[in-house]
């Protein structure tokens, strides 16, 4: 079985844990590791060259970047970067991680949730501005850890960019 840890990023209340609860569906059995502040849940996921545990990581309480160490992101194979669709600072706050993460694990896959698409009458995000992330390779999901959407697709197409066929 391939083991692929991945890491949860962005600003705080952005919904990344949330969106690891939808995904694992383990809203009420959450295991805080509260020394180190990190909590780890796995959920095997299917891709195109069979099963691959993702070992998802994400910081609890205040998990802003500023105080973020290299022992959470050692060993990332891959991370998602979540920002609030509803929130543009949360989205340039996104980016300015992006950089950071790269300078400090090098080039590894990500996908950009921008999260919160049920409240799409505050929607804050314009499709031109997805379509420059785009074309400069970025992948980027709209997503919602309240209905769902976008959800375990963000997860498993992550899981793909890792696992080469
Ligand atoms: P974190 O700090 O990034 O881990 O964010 P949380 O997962 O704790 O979520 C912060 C707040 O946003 C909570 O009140 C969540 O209920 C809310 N939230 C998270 N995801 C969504 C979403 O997709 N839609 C809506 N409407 N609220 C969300
Ligand atoms: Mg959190």
């Amino acid at each position: 079985m391939i083991l692929k840890k991945i890491c949860m990023l962005g600003a705080t209340s952005v919904g990344k844990t949330s969106l690891v609860a939808r995904f694992v569906q383990s809203l009420f059995s959450e295991e805080y590791l509260t020394t180190v502040g990190v909590k780890i849940d796995k959920k095997v996921v299917a891709t195109e060259s069979g099963q691959v545990t993702l070992m998802v990581w994400d910081l609890a309480g205040d998990d802003d970047f500023q105080k973020l160490q290299m022992t959470y992101l050692r060993g990332a194979a891959g991370y998602l970067l979540v920002a609030d669709g509803t929130r543009p600072a949360s989205v340039r706050r996104a980016i300015e991680l992006q950089g950071r993460v790269q300078a400090a694990l090098g080039t590894v896959p990500f996908i950009l949730a921008l999260n919160k698409a049920d409240l799409s009458d505050q929607w804050a995000v314009s499709e031109l501005q997805m379509a420059q992330w785009a074309s400069q390779g970025w992948t980027i999901r709209k997503t919602s850890a309240r209905t769902g959407q976008g959800v375990e697709e963000s997860f498993r197409e992550l899981a793909n960019k890792m696992v080469p066929i």
